[in-house]
């Protein structure tokens, strides 16, 4: 007897929403990275209910077209990447199709969009069912609101810890975005009140005198180099200016934000002995490379990321930090003997 199917589009997409859509900030990360992806300068973000009840993206971007707006919730349905040459230069920080479909099956969503050349669009979308989609004058760009999360998965929405905890993974993330992208003003807003907000200058320094504040900003230093393959260049705190966690340290590959143990630990050599024990530095580290050296395509959530000659990167990471903290560390000299 034969009892194999392959499951409806549905189904599936409320299976890859259980690895994208982890929690609010999971969402937040995709609709902004989407923003981002279509040029944006300016991103705006809006929550209730640290995002459990309502997230809005609000974007000047790119837009999408009135078939597209449509399409876009289909599963595998992207413009970013066409063909397997693609996979392997990835420039965007989507290319999987896979995020607003997995969202769209775990929410409700009203999306406005209009590309400027056609009339705007308005879709809305329940628990992956599309309700309704009709033109609207719009101005060009993107809003897209997600309500109502994990109302068709009550497991899922149990899981979710506090709202203080659920905001401070999104505040936490935001502040990346906002990091990797300096050229763009990023707005986060919780029931209207501002959270963070940046002035889309293109100063790295500025967005992170933003979030952490001038006091730390003024205490950073700066440090860069490169070899064949890579550049990286950045920010870190000196000695005296240390945390006791590994949340202070930003590494972003290419414009994307990226968690890698390797390069934490090649950040920490470079401070050798320096460090008290049990402390990390402050650190913001750009690493950029040809998209054909790296490979995004490890885990749906795009975090983790393979780097080849990745030996030769943390060497000159660790190289290039090291350098800088030598310039500017004023060792205290011994006391002579007479
Ligand atoms: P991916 O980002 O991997 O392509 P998504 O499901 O996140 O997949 O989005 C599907 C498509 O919808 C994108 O490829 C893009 O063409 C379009 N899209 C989504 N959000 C926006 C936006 N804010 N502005 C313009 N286009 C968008
Ligand atoms: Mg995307």
């Amino acid at each position: 007897m034969n009892i194999i199917k392959v499951m409806d589009d549905l189904l599936s997409n409320k299976i890859a929403a259980g690895e994208v859509v982890e929690r609010p900030a999971s969402i937040v990360k995709e609709l902004v990275e989407n923003s981002i992806d279509a040029d944006s300068t300016i991103i705006e973000i809006a929550l209730e209910e640290a995002g459990l009840m309502k997230i809005r993206v609000t974007d000047n971007g790119k837009g999408m077209s009135s078939v597209d707006a449509v399409q876009s919730f289909e599963r595998h349905a992207t413009s970013k990447i066409m063909n397997e040459h693609d996979l392997f230069r990835i420039r965007t920080l989507g290319f999987r199709g896979e995020a607003l479909a997995s969202i769209a099956s775990v929410t409700k969503i009203n999306l406005w969009t209009s590309d400027g050349e056609t009339t705007g669009t308005e879709v809305h979308i329940e628990g992956g069912h599309l309700i309704s989609h009709k033109s609207a004058a719009l101005r060009k760009g993107t809003d897209i609101t997600v309500s109502q999360l994990f109302y068709n998965t009550p497991a899922r929405l149990k899981y979710m810890k506090t709202i203080q905890t659920e905001l401070g993974h999104t505040i936490g993330l935001v502040n990346r975005l906002a990091l990797s992208h300096p050229e763009i003003a990023f707005k986060l807003t919780h029931y209207s009140q501002t959270i963070l907000q940046t002035s889309g200058s293109g100063d790295q320094l500025r967005v992170f005198s933003d979030i952490y504040g001038i006091g730390l900003a003024k205490k950073m230093i700066s440090f860069e180099g490169s070899n064949a393959d890579y550049k990286v260049s950045g920010y870190v705190s000196l000695p005296e200016q240390t945390r006791a966690s590994r949340n202070y340290i930003t590494l972003m590959v290419n414009g994307r934000w990226v968690k890698s143990y390797a390069i934490d630990r090649a950040i920490l050599d470079a401070f050798h002995t320096y460090l008290p024990i049990g402390r990390l530095p402050i650190a913001i580290v750009n690493i950029v490379g040809d998209p054909i050296l790296t490979d995004v395509n490890v885990h749906p959530s795009k975090q983790q990321i393979r780097m080849s000659k990745e030996g030769e990167l943390l060497s000159l990471i660790q190289e290039a930090i090291g350098q800088a903290i030598r310039q500017n560390v004023i060792v205290p000299s011994a006391v002579k003997k007479e």
